[in-house]
């Protein structure tokens, strides 16, 4: 690199080290908002990170980031690909372009929207009456479709959206993937359906201590490679996982006495959330490379640990042991295999927080479908509950007794960004392929987790995964890990195995 070229590099990571810096003040507020902040800091604290988002998108959007980027293209195009400079300077292009294509005004209807549309979502859930949510939902389809003209597109709208949360992703890829998902999900879900005697999980409900829940979740994350010299858990209503730096990366958890998934799966979930950050290389902190690769790819970690680990066998053939000598009333006559299956109970459910591994894409299907139609007009909003809930029947079997546990449920359609919930999917596919490259580079695998050995598993995670952070789209990154992009062959079979045993199904002798 000449002189010059090294210069304005740094110059433009001292202006983004400032962004970041600003950003994670802001992710720190508000992970204190969400655990210990009193109920009454709530308009100081809106305030202070309206003012910090504020001066981020400032500082990054100057004409000072524009000219840097303009002049550093053309002077890293012969870097290789994946070094960090030209990573850099192409990822950063991709955000700015990103923060400038939208008009302010835009910007500030969308704030204005989202903030008026949540009170109303959340006293239209609680009475049970979409019509007094529908104006709203009109309102934020209608900037949805802004956004989309805004950024622009080639085929569909959802394009545009899906490209700003999984960029490189569109939606007839999307479409081709939940078409395969379908076939695949709603014969097995029936089939499972029809042998529900086969799985038991009453044991869950037996009721757990709360405290010793916790102690027992944070010393299990620990053992899966959670770093607590750089990490925390805490409690929140919603769990989540935020990261300040390399250095500080925290969870949260809720526990309930009477139903023992919640804490210990939700504490993996979240850790596997955060073992991904606490991965990312150095060389790439405080600059926009820094974080993941898309909620998606951040979803596919996740999932991984809670799932593809720790709703493993061989997972609680080692920790099973150690569950009965914390709890010995409730797991009374409950034997390793037994727990082990009544932690993978799968069953159609009406709200998809609550899904299975099975069902949980069928949720995720429904919106994506019921976004795009109300994107491109072909469903109107007043019609959606009615779209909602015989669709659902549909896919899950199930009748939709009320918008509240239909198309009210989530708050997604209170803020205005639509092409978030694909995300979940990819998360989903994304874990599935990439255990089955992992089982072909570590093939005692099982062998290593029945030992409580996660040490291999979590560095090839970091090798492969978590140190490139948002240098590579997530189709670059499962190309470079496993050699190919994005399918859900490997998912399918998996959850066509795994339940089809569980269950006792045909599937699994196919
Ligand atoms: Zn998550």
């Amino acid at each position: 690199m000449a002189g010059n070229t090294k210069d304005r590099l740094q110059a433009l990571k001292e202006i983004l080290a400032e962004v970041t810096d600003l950003s994670r003040a802001a992710a720190l507020l508000e992970w204190d908002q969400e655990t210990y902040m009193p109920p009454g800091g709530v308009q100081s604290r809106a305030e202070q990170m309206a003012t910090l988002s504020r001066l981020a998108h400032v500082r990054f959007t100057s004409d000072e980031v524009r000219r840097l980027l303009d002049q550093l293209e053309d002077e890293v195009a012969k870097l290789p690909f994946d070094s960090d400079e030209a990573s850099l300077v192409r990822v950063t292009r991709r955000d700015f372009d990103e923060a400038t294509k939208l008009p302010p005004q835009l910007i500030s209807e969308i704030a204005h929207a989202g903030s008026m549309a949540q009170p109303v979502w959340q006293k239209a859930r609680r009475e049970d009456d979409f019509s007094l949510f529908a104006p709203y939902l009109e309102k934020n389809v209608e900037l949805n479709r802004r956004i989309a003209d805004a950024i622009g597109y080639d085929e569909r709208p959802y394009d545009a959206l899906i490209n700003r949360s999984e960029p490189g992703m569109t939606t007839a890829e999307l479409e081709a993937i939940f078409a395969e998902l379908k076939r695949a999900i709603v014969p097995l879900a029936a089939d499972i359906a029809r042998h529900a005697d086969a799985v038991d999980d009453r044991v869950l409900y037996r009721g757990f201590d709360p405290d010793l829940q916790l102690a027992y979740a944070l010393e299990l994350v620990k053992r899966l490679g959670y770093d607590l010299e750089r990490g925390r858990q805490d409690i929140s209503t919603h769990p989540f996982s935020t990261a300040f730096g390399p250095g500080d990366v925290r969870i949260t958890t809720r526990v309930s006495r009477d139903f023992f998934n919640e804490c210990l799966f939700g504490s993996i979930h979240e850790s596997g959330h955060a073992m991904y950050n606490q991965g990312m290389g150095q060389n790439i902190d405080r600059t926009p490379l820094w974080g993941g690769a898309s909620p998606g790819v951040h979803e596919s970690q996740s999932r991984f640990w809670e799932n593809l680990v720790g709703r493993s066998l061989p997972f609680w053939r080692h920790f099973y042991p150690s569950l009965v000598a914390m709890f010995p009333e409730p797991l009374r006559e409950v034997d390793e295999e037994a727990f082990y299956r009544a932690v993978n109970r799968s069953y159609p459910s009406l709200i998809r927080v609550e899904a299975d591994e099975v069902t949980y894409n069928m949720h995720v299907l429904l919106r994506f479908e019921l976004e795009n139609e109300m994107l491109e007009g072909t469903l109107k909003v007043k019609d959606l509950p009615e779209a909602w809930n015989s669709r659902f029947k549909s896919y899950l079997g199930l009748k939709v007794p009320n918008d509240r546990e239909g198309a009210l449920q989530d708050i997604h359609w209170s803020y205005v960004s639509f092409g978030i919930f694909p995300g979940y999917t990819l998360g989903n596919l994304i874990s599935a392929q990439l255990m089955e490259k992992i089982r072909t580079e570590i093939p005692d695998l099982e062998a290593q987790i029945e030992k409580g050995q996660f040490a291999t598993l979590l560095g090839w995670l970091r090798k492969n995964v978590h140190r490139h952070g948002r240098k590579f789209t997530p189709n670059e990154l499962l190309e470079r890990a496993t050699g190919r992009p994005l399918t859900a062959a490997p998912w399918i079979g998996y959850v066509q195995r795994k339940f089809g045993a569980l269950y006792g199904l045909e599937t699994a002798r196919r």
